[in-house]
Order: C-alpha cells, then structure tokens, then sequence
C-alpha cells in the first residue's frame, strides 16, 4: 500500500488513466484530499468502482494523534503517529497575522545539536512529502482551525531531505489543493551551506530561517556538529549570496542558552557579523530538555542582548514563549511517549 498524499496532480493524472479514466478524476481526488478528507468513500463526485480500485492499493497518509497538549494561549502540540508506527510531532499556533503550523520533516534528527531533544535518538527515517502534507491535514482537523502559514522547523533538518521536503512545497502550493501561497511558508536549516545555494534557485519566493545559535565557530561547533563540516564565515557568505539572490530576508534563529551564548559579548560579536544586511534575528529563550544540562536565559538577559543588537541596527524579535505550559520544547512530548510506550 502507498500514501496517495504523495502524489502531485501529474502523478494522480498518471494514476486515474491507468485505471481507463478521464484525467478530470485527478483533479477531484486531488482536491478531496486537500480538504483533509480521510476515506475515499467521502469522494462522493468519484464514481464507486474507481473509490474501490483506488483504496486497493493506497491509503490516505494522514498521521494518527497519539496524544495532543493545548496551552493556555492556544498553542498545540500534537504527537502524530504514522502507518509505520514513526512519531513525529508538529505544533499549532495562533498569532496576530494568522495560524500557523509548524511541523516535522524527519522521524528523529541525525544532526546532533546538543541542546535538542529530537535528536537524543538519532534520526529513524526521513518523511516523504505526503506524510509532511499529512501532518498538516491532521493537524488542520484536530484543531478545526484554517492554517496560513508552514514552517517546517519542527523535528529534522530539512536540507536533509531536501527532494522530499521540495515535493512538499510543490504539493501544499499546489492551485487544485490547499493552494498555500509560498511566501507563507519559511523553512529553517542549521546551515547545510550547499543546500542554501539550491534553495534560493528552487524556490526564492519561500522563507529562509537558518538556525545560528552563536557569534562564532567556537561556541557553534560546541552546541552544533553541522558547524564541524562549515564554517561561520562560509556560512554568512551562503546568506549573503542568498539574500543577494533572492532579495529575501534571511531570519536567523538565535536560542539563548545562559552562560553559552548570551553575553553582552556575545551579543556584540553577533551584531559585527551581521550589522548593514538584509536581516532578522529571532531571539529564542532555551526550552530546556530533560537530559540536557543547559539552562535557559533570564529576562534581563533577553533583555540585554536584544538592546545591543537594536542599538546596531539589526531587527530583532523574542520569540514569544509559546506554550509555556506544555512541553515546548521540540522532541520532548515524542522522547516522553516513547519511553512511556517502551516501558
Ligand atoms: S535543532 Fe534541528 S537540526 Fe539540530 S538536532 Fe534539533 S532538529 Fe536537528
């Protein structure tokens, strides 16, 4: 059996005349699924025999959610589970410009960052295209709520699977589908420097967040094992060719860790590095992580570090703390499940 979620409209074209069908049915089952339908007997415009000869041999990818937290502030997180048994976990939030959705692109993570939870267990597998869509879906179902922007940001380095994760731009861009414009997705990388440069080629109306998380290669390739194989000047070089290509902002995610990376010092070097650029910096305080010995910031810290890069010039946000009360931290519900189902 196969996840139909994977197929774009030329794949489900291909699919319906090889059952001796008019290209039009693709059309339809295509926008069916988009509308987050979960059985094929809900295409009531697609005639039975073609419903029965398509749930034969695939099945509608959409994950299963094993358990969900609702915050206070309207945050969700879901751990969704696939026909596999692989557990991803995507979260919903609300903010003033709209929903948006944050989902996973591998089962687990093989970079290695050491103050994150998703990757305590290494990587388990990439998502295909139709499970990322699915995650989606699933989650648009849950909460019964209309979703307006995609970061995949969630479990997984994107770049790692890059043709999957490509597949799902196409997918959820798609006119005959959810139709998301691409300018509201934005995806985030730890900075796979040959990636970049593919990016900003393939799809330069899409969002790009690079995950830095330090002022220099010294503190970076402590928390961050990817810095091993790039260096920090070769990384701001990749950015600058991709905002000189794209004329995109670049978003640069900068989790404060107290005593690793949050220094008035820090904050000085960091904003050399990127004063008088096309640039944003998205200050997140550390959700810490069972296992893990780092500590988050305190506010006077936030507070400081976004006033050095303000006094230079540089457009910073705090990431607002979402979800506070749950288990904010990516990784975390999927690590405290799976040890609860191992046990
Ligand atoms: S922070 Fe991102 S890239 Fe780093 S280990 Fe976690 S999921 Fe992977």
């Amino acid at each position: 059996m196969n996840n139909i979620l994977d197929l774009e409209p030329g794949g489900l074209e291909e699919l319906v005349t090889g059952f001796g069908e008019k290209k039009f049915r693709a059309g339809q089952i295509f926008g069916w699924l988009a509308k987050g339908i979960t059985s094929f007997d809900e295409m009531s415009n697609v005639p039975a025999d073609l419903r029965e000869k398509l749930s034969r041999e695939w099945y509608i990818g959409q994950p299963a959610v094993v358990t969900g937290q609702r915050s206070s502030d309207g945050t969700e997180k879901c751990l969704f589970e696939f026909a596999d048994g692989a557990r991803v976990e995507s979260v919903f939030m609300k903010y003033s410009y709209g929903n948006s959705i944050c989902i996973s692109s591998q089962v687990g993570c093989r970079m290695g960052c050491t103050f994150c939870a998703s990757t305590m267990d290494g990587k388990e597998r990439d998502l295909t295209a139709g499970e990322m869509l699915g995650e989606v879906l699933a989650m648009r179902n849950h909460t019964g709520e209309s979703i307006n922007h995609v970061v995949i940001m969630g479990m997984g380095e994107p770049f790692d699977n890059y043709e999957q994760v490509s597949g799902f731009l196409r997918l959820i861009n798609s006119p005959k589908g959810v139709n998301l414009s691409l300018r509201n997705i934005t995806v985030s990388t730890c900075g796979i420097i040959p990636a970049i440069g593919r990016f900003a080629e393939d799809f330069p109306q899409v969002n790009l967040a690079v995950s830095l998380h330090a002022p220099n290669d010294e503190i970076r390739r402590r928390t961050m094992p990817v810095a091993k194989a790039y260096a920090y000047d070769d990384l701001m070089k990749a950015c600058r060719q991709y905002t000189e290509k794209t004329h995109r902002r670049i978003t640069f995610e900068y989790a404060l860790i107290r005593g690793v990376n949050d220094s008035k010092r820090d904050a000085e070097e960091l904003s050399s590095r990127l004063r008088g650029w096309l640039t944003h910096v998205n200050l997140i305080p550390l959700n810490e992580v069972d296992g893990r010995d780092y500590r988050t910031v305190t506010e006077e810290n936030v507070r400081s570090f976004r006033r050095v890069l303000e006094n230079n010039g540089i457009a910073v946000t705090v990431r607002r703390t979402l979800g506070s009360d749950i288990d904010a931290a990516c990784g975390q519900l999927r690590q405290r499940r799976t040890g609860e189902k191992l046990k």
